[in-house]
């Protein structure tokens, strides 16, 4: 047991866990104390104390006032070896999405045209689904 396992996996593949994931690849490593021996680090932040940071917890405000993994406990758990590596890209398939793609925004315009959703959130979808 390393603390990270209180974590169900399938959390880490919630899209606000995602983009967590992905800012703690941001933090530079010069803000970064690691601890391997107690799982534990300790990372400069915004904050004027440093945060304090094991695999089931965190000292930041996002931690505290969510209660699941922060950026901090993702970078924690990525310099312990502990996360799964990003999906590598299949180029292939991307165009085959890509393709697919073109059919969804067709269909999210009928939402658009029907009033369903807003013309800045019609875009919204339209690039997502366009970005690579
Ligand atoms: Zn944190």
């Amino acid at each position: 047991m390393n603390g990270f396992e209180k974590w169900l996996p399938s959390l880490h593949y919630d899209p606000a866990q995602i983009k967590r994931r992905l800012n703690s690849e941001k933090i530079k490593p010069e803000a970064v104390t690691i601890d391997a021996e107690n799982l534990s680090a300790v990372i400069v932040g915004s904050d004027p104390e440093p945060y304090i940071v094991t695999l089931e917890e965190c000292t930041c405000y996002d931690f505290c006032a969510r209660g699941l993994p922060c950026k901090h406990i993702y970078r924690l758990a990525d310099e312990l070896g502990l996360l799964e590596p990003w999906p590598k890209i299949d180029r292939k398939g991307q165009k085959a999405l890509l393709a697919a793609a073109s059919a969804e925004i067709d269909r999210w315009r009928d939402e658009f045209l029907a009033g369903r959703i807003s013309p800045a959130k019609y875009i919204k979808i339209s690039d997502a689904l366009m970005s690579k």
